[in-house]
């Protein structure tokens, strides 16, 4: 029976997202999935309370995905971007101006999160490059709690001690770290909340090329959120100074935060915008960085003449497909309401657990419920827990955290929020 869900060649060979080889911690065969529930090796069924790290918003295995993947997989499922193109690239293209900002112009498309946020730092010191005619502003300022990727310039823009700065130490490029802001997107606004971060970028202009944001909500690097007085105060600075803005929307985007993308939260546009995870509702790996005309002009009037960076896997037909399948799905599937349901419900369930004894804060904006702990949660431990209870979670550092697939029904969202509480409560 064990054997079934935890197999022993993976065990001794698979490497897991930040495991030790020496002593992993277990991990569970799945079979299949549909909708928000996840079927396990021995038929246990988990209601998913992760979506795969954002990704699948519509939940696993649906219909009119399928059916898109299966029929461009009949058609074309690669072909290199040199020189060739493909509708699934145009539509899906369409589909994200008229999504996006309205200042984007330009697409990248890119592999994964962390290939797009090398790609867009590349096009913030291309652009500063020939927009100064020097390469002293190629510097980056972020703030703390940040998570941008493990790529090795995302991970230099991560927070340097939740983040990978310790294993790597002088390997990394320094960047400049403000401190995380503190006002919560329902707090009154404090001016000084924005102080630390003016005073670090008007000392440093002359080095920088960009600031990197993710707006609104800080994911992996410590499930905060944060005022959008800070978004309109960055903006405005930035333009002051001539320094980039970037947003890292790629764990935001398509309705988590109660909006398509989280820069609408506080109505100002960033220069370049990441986007990943959830645009191809967790089928495939690709991400896609959009930027402004005038970005993207810079860059091709600079030395190069031209944006370095092609992938192989540069808009793959077959990830296009279905992002735009995926997109008019959120369309026609009120994600609004949607999203607006799931953060009444995770108030309601969350709010009984700040009173539980390890319970430090509890927090939701949008579709994201956060339990934050005093002390870092045995994940090992709490995943067994869950596991028995059948759901899915998985608790990062201190935070327990839930972000379900929108198509969630209310009697899964409730019995997933009561049951995560119970892991916390009996652990
Ligand atoms: C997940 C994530 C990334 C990295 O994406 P990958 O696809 O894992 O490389 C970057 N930024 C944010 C905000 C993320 O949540």
């Amino acid at each position: 029976m064990e054997s079934l869900i935890h197999d022993p060649f993976d065990r001794e060979h698979l490497w897991h997202p930040y495991t030790s080889t020496i002593n992993p911690l277990p991990t569970y065969k799945v079979v299949s999935a549909e909708g928000v529930r996840i079927r396990l090796a021995d038929g246990r069924e988990l209601i998913d309370g992760m979506a795969s790290w954002w990704c699948m918003i519509h939940g696993y295995n649906h219909p009119a995905i399928n059916s898109a993947a299966i029929s461009q997989l009949s058609k074309v499922s690669h072909v290199m971007f040199g020189g060739l193109t493909h509708e699934p690239a145009i539509e899906l293209g369409k589909m994200l101006l008229e999504e996006a900002p309205p200042s984007m112009h330009n697409i990248f498309y890119a592999d994964s999160g962390s290939v797009a946020i090398e790609v867009a730092m590349k096009m913030a010191v291309q652009a500063a490059v020939s927009r100064h005619g020097s390469h002293k502003r190629t510097n980056f300022i972020t703030i703390r709690s940040g998570y941008h990727g493990d790529t090795w310039n995302a991970m230099s823009v991560c927070d340097p001690v939740t983040g990978m700065h310790g294993a790597f130490g002088p390997a990394l490029p320094v960047r400049f770290f403000a401190p995380a802001p503190q006002t919560k997107p329902w707090e009154p606004w404090d001016d000084a909340d924005f102080a630390p971060l003016e005073e670090m970028m008007r000392a440093n202009a002359s080095e920088l090329a960009a600031l990197i944001l993710e707006p609104m909500v800080q994911g992996a690097g410590g499930m905060r959120f944060y005022h959008p007085e800070y978004l309109r105060r960055a903006r405005a600075l930035c333009d002051e100074l001539g320094i980039y803005l970037i947003f890292d929307e790629i764990a935001t985007g398509f309705w988590r935060t109660g909006r398509m993308f989280a820069w609408e939260h506080a109505g100002v546009e960033p220069d370049i915008m990441c986007i990943g995870k959830a645009l191809t509702a967790g089928y495939m790996t690709m991400s896609a960085v959009l930027t402004t005309r005038g970005v993207a002009d810079t860059i091709s009037r600079g030395e190069a003449g031209v944006m370095m960076h092609g992938p192989t896997f540069m808009a793959n037909p077959l990830a296009c497909a279905i992002a735009a399948a995926s997109l008019r799905l959120l369309r026609e599937s009120r994600p609004a309401e949607n999203v607006e349901r799931i953060e009444r419900i995770l108030r309601e369930e969350f709010a009984p657990a700040a009173a539980l004894p390890g319970v430090r804060e509890v927090r939701v904006f949008g579709a994201i419920g956060v339990i934050e702990m005093k002390e870092p949660v045995d994940v090992g431990e709490f995943q067994k827990e869950c596991v028995s209870r059948g759901i899915w979670v998985r608790p990062f550092g201190r935070n327990v955290y839930v972000m379900p697939p929108y198509i969630i029904s209310d009697d899964d969202l409730r019995t997933l929020s009561r049951r995560t509480i119970d892991c916390i409560r009996d652990l």
